[in-house]
């Protein structure tokens, strides 16, 4: 058999992907006698290539994939990609501008929108060469594209629906207006950043006031230029109770707050007991004026807006007023709706200043708000001018601040829909994992927010509705006989400030044809496009093919379980549920298992812009798939973000860079090891560029590349024995103690790993396993069953266990450890097509549809476990004590151990293992085993193995070591009893923390007595 010494993970890549592939391995089709198991990929955006946390979502869904396919489930793994609206548009606006100086505008719709298809292509096909790199197991004759006209289908119809149902509606509201890129973003497309600003104090003054009432208002603001946009001034209407009530809660909480929240807290009722006489009088005032109906006068537009009272005004702040902006502030918008007042809107959807801001109109809102501010001062209205610290709303996009900004827009409206999405959640019919992540979902769609679901964007799925001015002769059109048909939904939109009335209709996706008829009416189709997770909530439907009732949609949905990070459980999960309720009638998917996130070494987030990205291809191409799939498994605990630290692997010598906060962001580094540079992903000069590249990696996949080298090296051996194999039964009479020993342990691993994977403790199996085939198998048994190969009598049965034992662990690691799995099964193909204990069978035609493993729990055997689980550990001493000795390797020893009765059992009849292993014979088990007289040891938990070295030894080498160790003690003694003399300790910490470290300082007093006594008599014969 032609076995290289070292795996070739190249070669295996290249060799079994699209082996699986050609067969059909990963292609599924609906069988009512078989039982579904179905997971749809959360698709990744088309933006750009796949990073580290993709590698570790679609790495974890491929090992349950695999598994499930395993036990017998019929298996879909369903695979798309996102179109992502803004995200791409944005890539591809930007390259637009930098590389040819282009605005969109100078493209028109149509050409851009070209391009994104481009873009998409190329990116699309990136992302899913990454995945099968990866090994994952999708099935790729159904691959998905949120826009691609199955997914376009179930956007219009859903739509339709719910416009249909009065769910959907237009509506002018409050959104965050991004001016850079000129849409509308969502919350979530949010952050907030602390900058250098101002607090600007200004006066209004009152109209007409009578004797005693003041002259002025004073309001105050942080965008000065928002004032053009005030519609009234508000006033508390109580003033005298909004104090009353603040300082009586002030009073409350003094009562009971900690000694050293006083003083702030006696500080602030302070302050509101002054307010009573600094300004309450006038408040009492103004909130008179305001049930009467007076106005103030808007400086600089000379407008006449209402003084109102209302309880946004607190009279403990400020001059105790607020002024009133309703389109440019969402508190002053909820105040508006309140007061009815009337909402001016001052921008222009790029942010410059519109009509309304009278002469500010065509200024930025920089240029605005320094005009503004000197043409108040000149008027003498500017009271005071305060530096502050403001919280930005900026876009996640452009990175550009938000605008608060009054638009027309397209809602769903969410009360019913999320109260259905709550309920599934809270009735167990989705099951979230970890469940403590069922709280942000609860809590988020409890907050019932209409779902602002229109962008002013071109990439997308356009709105479906066609819109044209309400007039008599269109309505009788309409009447006369479009209105009836099926597909078609008619509603009317009143006349605004802005626009006449209109006729809106929606026609749904089979209708299609009417559409024509429409635009020949005059009818006009929205601008905008939809949200993108307007298409991505219906994917575990939409990919299944609904609206049309598909033998998939019937057979695999509801899905098994989605496997997704914790960012998009609003965003994402709980609108899947909702539409899937809505449109399917069920949920989308029983489970949602929410992984960890990856972080670099210092625990910040992985990213391209912050350099400390890892490609999963680098991993790949240095370490193999394998070892990338193995480490991210090893490492996905069920309560731990996994922390990877980050290098740069020198393209000269391969060593690796430790990647630091600083280095990270340099063009070009010198390896430490040989001097020489590389470049990195921030090189632009040329002569930075000339450098070769040094990849980011992370050397925490070194742990998969070593396992897999160590099983490849114990396969190897294997399978160089099995070259004699032949098959045939194995009576329970024929089996040798560690062939029993290693058929209970696989059992006992069988079903520790089963366990594990059925609940999603990823780190648990890969770690079961690690240590069964590093430890047990290619360390133990392989070496123990080496010596009968060759009996004539004992060698069949041998092998006959080898080559099970190798199938069974081959199968468990697969989901794992894909490829090397296969190399090595297809190897075991050669020599042992028919396998098993007790009897054989033939085996798969491939690892990845060979039945998963059952446990054989009459295989199980505790005592065998602990018999050899002591032996290991027991002749792992005698080895140490050998390799310290410098024992020849043939040379015999003698050894003792000291244990307890129960152990001595144990380790009696494993004799002829020590001897065969260690070339070691016991003298002496048991609690009164007495240390020979010249001998070196090693302690163990429960154990003293002691080997007599009286003809071997190197008496000075044993003395120095010994007396290294005494000092080593001694140290500890004094550490320790120093601990407990301390008064403070003993009287502070806990009693039993005190007394563990009298029980450590007793047996650290003993095994310096047993040192004493070595010591001594290893002197009388130096
Ligand atoms: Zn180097």
């Amino acid at each position: 058999m032609d076995l290289p010494t070292q795996y070739d993970h190249r070669a295996a890549e290249r060799r079994w992907y699209p082996f699986w592939e050609q067969e059909g391995y990963f292609h599924s089709q609906p069988d009512a006698g078989r039982k579904p198991f179905a997971i749809v990929i959360p698709p990744p955006n088309v933006t750009g290539a796949l990073h580290l946390g993709h590698a570790l979502n679609n790495t974890l869904q491929d090992i349950l994939i695999r598994f499930r396919r395993m036990q017998g489930y019929n298996t879909l793994w369903m695979p798309g990609t996102d179109h992502a609206g803004i995200a791409t548009q944005a890539v591809v606006e930007r390259r637009l501008l930098e590389e040819e100086g282009k605005t969109r505008h100078d493209l028109g719709r149509e050409a851009l929108v070209r391009r994104i298809w481009d873009w998409k292509e190329q990116y699309e096909a990136r992302i899913l060469s990454q995945l099968k790199q990866m090994g994952c197991s999708c099935d790729w004759q159904r691959t998905r594209f949120t826009l691609d006209d199955t997914c376009a289908r179930a956007v219009r119809q859903t739509f339709f629906d719910l416009f249909r149902q009065d769910l959907i509606y237009r509506g002018k509201r409050l959104v965050n207006w991004d001016t850079h890129l000129q849409t509308a973003v969502s919350d979530d497309e949010v952050f907030h950043e602390e900058v250098d600003g101002h607090f600007w104090h200004f006066q209004y003054p009152v109209i007409d006031p009578r004797p005693g009432e003041p002259q002025f208002v004073s309001i105050a603001t942080t965008r000065p230029e928002t004032m053009l946009g005030d519609t009234a001034v508000a006033v508390h209407p109580d003033p005298d109770a909004a104090l009353d009530q603040l300082e009586s809660e002030l009073e409350a909480k003094l009562a009971t707050a900690p000694e050293k929240e006083k003083a702030d807290l006696t500080a602030q009722r302070d302050h509101v007991r002054q307010r009573r006489t600094s300004h309450l009088p006038q408040l009492r005032q103004l909130a008179q004026m305001a049930g009467d109906g007076r106005q103030v006068l808007l400086p600089l537009l000379d407008r006449p807006i209402p003084l109102v009272a209302d309880e946004w005004a607190k009279p403990e702040l400020g001059s105790g007023c607020v002024k009133i902006t309703p389109a440019h502030d969402p508190n002053d918008y909820d105040v508006g709706l309140r007061q009815d007042l009337p909402m001016v809107n001052i921008l222009n959807p790029d942010g410059t200043l519109n009509a309304n801001a009278g002469p500010y109109q065509g200024r930025t809102i920089r240029q605005a708000r320094q005009q503004v501010v000197a043409d108040l001062q000149e008027r003498g209205l500017v009271e005071q001018i305060e530096d502050r610290k403001i919280d930005l709303a900026h876009s996640d996009r452009s990175k550009t601040p938000i605008e608060p900004y009054l638009a027309d827009q397209w809602f769903v409206k969410m009360d019913q829909l999320a109260q259905s999405a709550m309920d599934a959640v809270r009735d167990g019919r989705v099951e979230m994992i970890p469940p403590r992540y069922a709280k942000s979902y609860l809590d988020w769609l409890g907050e019932k927010r209409d779902w602002c679901i229109s962008r002013n964007l071109w990439w997308g799925h356009r709105i479906p509705i066609w819109t044209a001015p309400r007039s008599a002769a269109v309505e009788s059109w309409l009447q006369a006989g479009l209105a009836e048909q099926p597909g078609v939904a008619v509603r009317f939109l009143e006349a605004s400030d802005d626009r006449p009335a209109r006729i809106l209709v929606c026609v749904a996706p089979d209708a299609q044809p009417l559409q024509r008829e429409l635009e020949q009416q005059g009818f006009v189709q929205e601008e905008e496009v939809l949200d993108t997770w307007f298409s991505s909530a219906l994917w575990p439907h939409s990919t299944l093919g609904w609206p049309t009732h598909t033998p998939e949609l019937d057979y695999f949905y509801p899905t098994s379980v989605l496997i997704t990070s914790r960012d998009i459980i609003t965003l994402w999960v709980a609108r899947m549920v909702l539409t899937g309720l809505h449109n399917v009638g069920d949920v989308p998917f029983r489970q949602v298992y929410i992984h960890p996130k990856i972080l670099d070494g210092y625990g910040e987030t992985m990213s391209k812009s912050k350099g400390n990205g890892v490609d999963p291809l680098d991993v790949i191409d240095k370490f193999g798939a394998d070892p990338l799939r193995f480490g991210l498994a090893y490492m996905t605990t069920e309560t731990q973000d996994v922390r990877m630290p980050v290098e740069f692997e020198c393209p000269h010598c391969r060593a690796l860079i430790e990647q630091t906060k600083k280095n990270r962001l340099l063009p070009a580094i010198a390896c430490k090891k040989c001097g020489a540079s590389f470049s990195t992903q921030w090189a632009t000069a040329e002569a930075d560029r000339a450098l070769p590249r040094g990849a980011v990696v992370s050397e925490r996949f070194e742990l998969g590349r070593n396992f897999s080298n160590k099983l490849w090296n114990a396969a190897r051996f294997a399978l160089m024995n099995l070259t004699d194999y032949q098959p045939g039964p194995v009576d329970e009479g024929q089996l040798q103690l560690e062939d029993r020993w290693i058929l209970s342990r696989l059992a006992t691993v069988t079903a520790t790993v089963t366990e594990a994977l059925e609940n999603y403790r990823y780190a648990e199996a890969a770690r079961t396993l690690y240590d069964f085939a590093w430890d047990e198998f290619c360390s133990f048994y392989v070496e123990m069953v080496k010596a009968r190969f060759g009996d004539p009598q004992q060698g069949p049965v041998a092998c006959r266990v080898l080559a099970h034992t190798l199938d069974i662990l081959l199968r468990l690691l697969h989901p794992l450890i894909p490829f090397l799995t296969e190399d090595v099964w297809q190897r075991l193909g050669e020599v042992a097509p028919q396998r098993g204990v007790p009897e054989p069978v033939a085996a798969a035609a491939s690892v990845m549809i060979a039945p998963w493993p059952a446990a054989q729990r009459d295989r199980q055997d505790p005592q065998i476990e602990a018999r050899f689980a002591r032996f290991q550990a027991a002749l792992g001493g005698v080895r140490e004590i050998r390799s310290r000795q410098n024992v020849p390797p043939k040379t015999e020893v003698p050894f003792a151990v000291r244990c307890d009765e129960e152990t001595a059992d144990l380790l009696r009849p494993m004799q002829p293992y020590f001897q065969r292993m260690a070339a070691a014979t016991a003298t002496a088990w048991g609690p009164q085993t007495e240390a020979p007289a010249l001998s070196s040891h090693a302690s163990l938990p429960g154990m003293e193995i002691f080997v007599d070295l009286a003809d071997l030894i190197d008496v000075e080498a044993e003395i120095a070591r010994n007396e290294k160790e005494h000092a080593r003690l001694e140290g500890m003694i004094t550490g320790k009893e120093k601990k407990l003399a301390n008064q403070n300790f003993v009287d502070r910490a806990p009693a039993e923390v005190v007394d563990r470290e009298r029980h450590s300082l007793a047996q650290l007093r003993q095994q310096l007595e047993a040192l004493e006594a070595t010591l001594a008599s290893l002197r009388t014969r130096s």
